[in-house]
């Protein structure tokens, strides 16, 4: 094609650059690294759910299923919030089927934001949270989870609400952290949006990773915050297969039928096959996600007892496919700069955690993904245990 100069784009989000999920993954592969870095197993998804997208293939469905999604599919996803929360959605008017989790929120968020509403998050965040917000010329109001600890200080986020506050964005189970909230933190969260306008989006992809006998809490338990909530989850982490791209969104009627005017016009429905043979592997009983916890927590376990022959340094984590690692005490390096000699020189790629702030903030901390085969995690260890820092 010719290279005429194209006409201007406007700038909406001046200060994004690709994710750092990408950016490591694409370095992974241009240094031949092992990939720790961006979140997704190495091990193979379950053989009979990849036969039940052949069956559904061969039988012909692909055609556009339903904009909400498959009916069978939403009415499993009901069950089995009733089974994991004693929740009671209606797959009619509560449960929405989308391509994938960040869809959710994204949708979730282009519900809510309006020009100059402002929308609290908790630093470290997940990277998609804050230019959501721009693109909806909101104001996104970051609070800390101190170091090392990540806990949320519920004070100041009393103290951070004001009468722009249109929604908070938690995550839970925490990504990059770990940390999961406890029975008293979402009290504390319902003492302060009972009696307020405040909408909750609630990102719990990880909800089935969770580790060392601990319990993931869904803001579905909790009718006073599911009430004002949109609640986003993954199958892609249920069942080993992200690049799937299939979630779902759970909220009230009024929330899911705002939720699904703007995803009509968006993807409009997630692909059938991919549907179809979920519905039927959920109704046939397969629920190989609760072992799950029991098999991560091994790999996690894993890694940590081999990178405790490194000078890196443990800070433990509870859920997800990731846990921190402090190099302090090794490198005055930034941790953008250490993950980068990593990839290059030792042949492992990371997440640098400062990319999960917007200040970057560097405790000098890199995030790991245990999710992935002992033949990889191992050697990922034996090149971090030869590494010069
Ligand atoms: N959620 C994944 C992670 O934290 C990445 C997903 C993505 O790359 N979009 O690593």
């Amino acid at each position: 094609m010719g290279h005429e100069a194209s006409p201007l784009l406007p700038e909406k989000l001046p200060k994004v650059d690709t994710t750092i999920f990408t950016v490591m993954s694409v370095m992974a592969a241009k240094y031949d690294a092992i990939n720790l870095g961006q979140g997704f197993p190495d091990y193979p998804m379950s053989a009979k759910l990849i036969n039940r997208v052949k069956k559904a293939l061969d039988a012909g469905h692909n055609q556009y299923l339903p904009m909400a999604g498959y009916f069978p599919l939403r009415n499993e996803i009901a069950n089995k919030v009733a089974d994991a929360y004693q929740a009671t959605c209606d797959p009619h008017t509560e449960i929405t089927i989308t391509p994938g989790g960040s869809y959710a929120i994204f949708t979730a968020i282009s519900v809510l934001v309006e020009p100059g509403d402002e929308v609290i998050i908790f630093d470290p965040a997940y990277d998609l949270y804050e230019p959501a917000i721009t693109l909806h010329q909101g104001k996104t109001i970051r609070i800390q989870c101190a170091f090392p600890a990540y806990q949320i200080d519920w004070s100041q986020v009393k103290q951070a609400i004001t009468a722009n506050t249109k929604a908070i964005i938690i995550n839970n189970p925490h990504n990059p952290t770990g940390q999961l909230l406890s029975t008293d933190d979402l009290e504390k969260f319902e003492a302060i949006t009972n009696n307020t306008n405040i909408s909750i989006i609630s990102d719990e992809v990880y909800e089935h990773l969770v580790y060392d006998g601990k319990c993931h809490h869904s803001i579905l338990e909790r009718p006073h915050l599911y009430s004002r909530a949109f609640v986003c989850f993954s199958f892609g982490k249920t069942f080993n297969c992200t690049g799937w791209k299939v979630g779902y969104c759970i909220a009230p009627e009024s929330y899911t039928a705002a939720f699904r005017k703007i995803h009509q016009f968006n993807a409009f429905c997630v692909n059938s096959p991919m549907q179809v043979a979920l519905a039927e592997h959920l109704a046939d009983g397969n629920d190989e996600y609760q072992q799950l916890s029991d098999l991560l927590q091994e790999k996690r376990d894993y890694l940590r007892n081999q990178l405790s022959q490194t000078p890196l340094k443990c800070l433990p984590s509870h859920s997800t496919y990731f846990e921190l690692y402090s190099f302090q005490r090794v490198s005055t390096a930034t941790e953008i700069a250490l993950a980068e000699r990593l990839v290059k020189e030792c042949g492992v790629a990371v997440i640098p955690v400062s990319e999960f702030y917007k200040n970057p903030v560097d405790n000098k901390v890199l995030r790991f993904c245990f999710a992935k085969q002992t033949t990889t995690l191992s050697e990922a260890a034996n090149r971090l245990k030869q590494f010069k820092w």
